[in-house]
């Protein structure tokens, strides 16, 4: 499992070095008074908050501090909007502002158009946020992650986002792979349930209904990754002694779910829901 400290960047290339690794063009850089050898520390580009290649890629300062592990899933859930409207309102952070804003349009067009993120992680001093008075913050380790990121949600009218670490794997998800904060509440008690779920399992589950649930044939809705939602079950329950395999789990609709679990007809149900996966078998 990835930890904080697996994240932490070892040393402090500048920016402008990461962002030529990216196959950016950073030509521009090099027109500031000081002279081309001082590209990397031009103002009007090293201290942006974020970059992109139009249409391509997204690149992303984040502070390493603020990810977020939880199991398989590493993420950020920010709001630069927000942040922007903050800073724009003390005019001595007038500058911190408009970053912010630009950061979040890089966001919001990168959820748009779905486009891979990249992110830099900085460690070191934070400045304490939404502190008027603190002083801008000092990385002291700045480093490219090595992953590609996606933005697994963004509200568009309030540019509350969360970003994840690792590529959509698949067309398809289920409710365990949900970002924090952007699911339903029962994802919370899905991370603390007692029991481990086979992700393969999981998975062939969801490749088995391609996008329609098993039950009613309803299409998951879909995600703003573009992914298809649907939710994964055992019909025997794991804690009665169901397998964790691909002869006990089942991708259904959200609705079908909540009434395989709590409707007058659960028992009926698991016997329809087992019918339908024996005759996978047999196929
Ligand atoms: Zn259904």
């Amino acid at each position: 499992m990835t930890t904080l400290q697996d994240l932490r960047p070892s040393n402090k290339p500048t920016t402008m070095s990461l962002l030529i690794d990216l196959g950016f063009d950073t030509s521009d850089w090099g027109n500031y008074s000081r002279g081309p050898r001082w590209a990397a520390a031009n103002p009007k580009y090293c201290y942006e908050w974020g970059y992109e290649i139009p249409g391509e890629m997204a690149v992303l300062n984040l502070w390493v501090q603020n990810t977020d592990i939880r199991g398989d899933i590493v993420s950020q859930s920010n709001n630069f909007r927000a942040d922007a409207a903050f800073w724009q309102a003390n005019s001595r952070a007038a500058d911190w502002g408009k970053r912010a804003e630009r950061l979040d349009r890089i966001v919001s067009r990168a959820a748009r158009q779905q486009l891979p993120v990249r992110v830099i992680f900085l460690d070191g001093e934070m400045r304490a946020s939404r502190d008027p008075n603190a002083s801008a913050s000092k990385p002291k380790r700045r480093g490219l992650d090595p992953e590609v990121w996606r933005i697994a949600s963004y509200d568009f009218a309030t540019g509350q986002h969360t970003v994840v670490r690792g590529d959509a794997k698949g067309e398809y998800l289920d409710q365990f792979d949900l970002p924090p904060n952007s699911g339903p509440p029962e994802k919370y008690e899905n991370t603390v349930y007692a029991f481990k779920r086979d992700r393969a399992v999981r998975m062939r589950a969801l490749e088995l209904a391609d996008g329609a649930c098993r039950k009613c044939g309803a299409p998951g809705f879909k995600m703003p990754n573009g992914r298809r939602y649907l939710e994964t079950h055992h019909i025997i329950p794991l804690s009665e002694g169901g397998p964790d395999d691909i002869t006990n789990v089942i991708a259904i609709c959200p609705n079908d779910h909540k009434e395989a679990h709590f409707g007058a007809n659960s028992l009926q149900m698991r016997d329809e829901l087992l019918n339908i996966i024996n005759n996978d078998r047999m196929d």
